[in-house]
C-alpha cells in the first residue's frame, strides 16, 4: 500500500517571461503555459497558493535547460528541492502519524513511525522534483529571440 499519492493538477493559461542563460548568456522567450501546479498528497491540496508562488512562472523558465548548451540553474533546481522539503515534511509526519496510529500494538516502542516517515520524506521530495521537472518539459517552450 503507497503511502503517498501526489497529485499535480495544472491551470491553464499562458506566460511569458525573458529567458537568459546564466552560462552562455543565449537569450529567449520563454513561454510559460498553465498559471500554476497545484500539489496534492493523499488527496489533501497542500498550499496550492504557497507553492506556486515559490515557484512561479518565472522560476519554471529558469528551471528549463538551455536549448544552446544545455545549462539548467542550480539555484532553481534547490529551489525546487526545498519546497519539495517542505512539502516532504508535512507528508512524512502524517504517514508516521498514520503508522504511529496502525502499528502501535505490533511496535509499542514507536521504532517504525521515524523510518517510515524519513522515508515518505525522500520519496516525497524525489516525487515532487521529478514532477516538476515534467511539468517543466510539458509547460515551458523557449523561443529564440534575436535581438
Ligand atoms: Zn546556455
Amino acid at each position: 500500500m503507497p503511502l503517498i499519492h501526489l497529485s499535480v493538477d495544472v491551470e491553464v493559461g499562458e506566460q511569458s517571461v525573458d529567458y537568459r542563460c546564466s552560462r552562455c548568456g543565449m537569450v529567449a522567450l520563454a513561454v510559460v503555459t498553465g498559471g500554476g501546479a497545484g500539489l496534492a498528497a493523499n488527496g489533501v491540496a497542500l498550499s496550492k497558493a504557497q507553492y506556486d508562488a515559490e515557484i512561479g512562472a518565472a522560476a519554471l523558465s529558469r528551471l528549463a535547460p538551455c536549448p544552446r548548451c544545455g545549462h539548467r540553474s542550480r539555484a532553481a533546481l534547490f529551489k525546487v528541492l526545498a519546497v519539495g522539503a517542505v512539502v516532504g515534511v508535512a507528508t512524512a509526519m502524517a504517514a508516521a502519524f498514520v503508522v504511529a496510529e496502525q502499528f502501535h500494538r505490533s511496535d509499542p516502542e514507536g521504532r517504525l513511525a521515524p523510518a517510515v516517515g524519513a522515508g515518505t520524506f525522500l520519496a516525497t521530495v524525489a516525487t515532487t522534483t521529478a514532477l516538476k521537472l515534467r511539468s517543466v518539459r510539458r509547460r515551458v517552450r523557449l523561443r529564440r529571440v534575436i535581438r
